[in-house]
């Protein structure tokens, strides 16, 4: 094997509120000569996610925080450019948790075999990647039924917009909000969402009263803070909440106090539920089989923002918290080589 460069984005230091720039560092490195039983892969795409904020602070939580100098970790659909392991050829695509490098040295057991004809490949990041199966999981849990009004939060983004797509296929009424006009003409007009509202540009509350006079039966939170509270206030009795994400909070410094309106939960006893992805990798074949049907089909669309090259993932990152994305953010690093006819 000849000599292998590869960059990778390294955590230069915690951020402190909202991640800039000088928080990442971009590296070269040459790669390891490949060992017996090694795999050498060249990403493709690679994932960046609101997730990923949690883990750059220096505080325990469900997964290890990242450490100083050492590179980055996300989903990543990339291409075997070289084997010396029986399970994988020259030429097969993957997933992996080896993001934010341009290429890896990996052991067979850490990657996962996607099929190629099924394009773009980014969508193995998105509707058929671990965003899909959050979307997935969190109708599962609350164990949704046809013809109940539910709400989604951050809905124009990767969860929210299949979030809102199978609860479509699954007969509901779906509500969403989002950050511009443009994706709530996304939401209307592609998703097919019953309705869907600017929360820039009035009150939530206000907006999702008029959304769902009879109220809500679900609310599908990706964001937390004031929309969780609109939703406990338009909840109905025996109203159900998956708790997702809370990305309003991510960059704050000190904690804010919790929804002034909790009570809601007693008075119309509401359940809650906390979902975490990983809990759920057991159920990915059914979730595939179900999902890529659905894209297969046409039923399901899978939007997303690509930007291109790794110097701009960091950018990338930084843009989810502006609202920067329209479905799944992913950053484009190579193409696959031409198919051996
Ligand atoms: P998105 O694709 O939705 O990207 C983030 C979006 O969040 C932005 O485009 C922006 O859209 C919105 N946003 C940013 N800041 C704010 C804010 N202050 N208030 C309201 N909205 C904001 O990300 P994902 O779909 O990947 O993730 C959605 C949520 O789900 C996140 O909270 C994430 O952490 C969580 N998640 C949880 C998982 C779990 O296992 N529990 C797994 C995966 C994700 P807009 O223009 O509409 O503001």
């Amino acid at each position: 094997m000849s000599k292998i460069i590869s960059r990778e984005v390294r955590l230069a230091s915690r951020p402190k509120g909202f991640p800039v720039p000088e928080n990442f560092k971009l590296e070269e490195l040459e790669l390891p000569p490949l060992q017996s039983e090694q795999v050498l892969v060249r990403n493709l795409y690679m994932s960046v996610d609101p997730y990923m904020r949690g883990r750059m602070s220096d505080r325990k939580s469900y997964v290890a925080p990242f450490e100083i100098g050492k590179p980055l970790e996300g989903g990543a659909v990339g291409e075997v450019i070289e084997s010396r392991a029986k399970e994988w050829s020259q030429g097969d695509i993957v997933t992996s948790n080896l993001g934010w490098r341009e290429g890896f040295v990996a052991s067979p057991k850490q990657l996962r075999r996607v099929n190629r004809d099924i394009q773009p490949l980014s969508v193995y990041l998105g509707v058929l990647g671990m965003t899909g199966l959050t979307a997935w999981a969190g109708l599962q849990m609350i164990e949704l039924q046809a013809g109940e009004v539910i709400f989604i939060s951050g809905a124009a983004g990767a969860v929210g917009s299949v979030a809102g797509q199978l609860a479509k296929l699954r007969g509901c009424r779906v509500i969403g909000s989002a950050g511009s006009e443009e994706k709530v003409r996304f939401l209307r007009e592609e998703c097919r969402f019953d309705a869907a509202f600017n929360y820039k540009t009035g009150a939530i509350y206000d907006q999702l009263k008029l959304s769902a006079p009879e109220g809500i039966d679900i609310y599908f939170d990706n964001v937390g803070g004031e929309q969780l509270e609109a939703a406990l206030s338009v909840s109905r009795v025996h109203g159900r909440i998956i708790a997702c994400g809370s990305i309003s909070v991510y960059n704050d410094e000190k904690p804010r106090p919790g929804p002034s309106n909790l009570f809601n939960m007693i008075a119309k006893r509401l359940t809650m539920k906390g979902l975490l992805v990983l809990d759920w990798l057991e159920r990915w074949a059914e979730f595939e089989k179900e999902v890529s049907g659905y894209y297969r089909a046409g039923k399901l669309k899978h939007r997303e923002t690509v930007v291109a090259g790794i110097e701009q993932a960091v950018p990338a990152f930084i843009g989810l918290f502006q609202g920067q994305n329209v479905g799944k953010m992913v950053v484009h690093v190579a193409d696959p080589s031409p198919r051996a006819s």
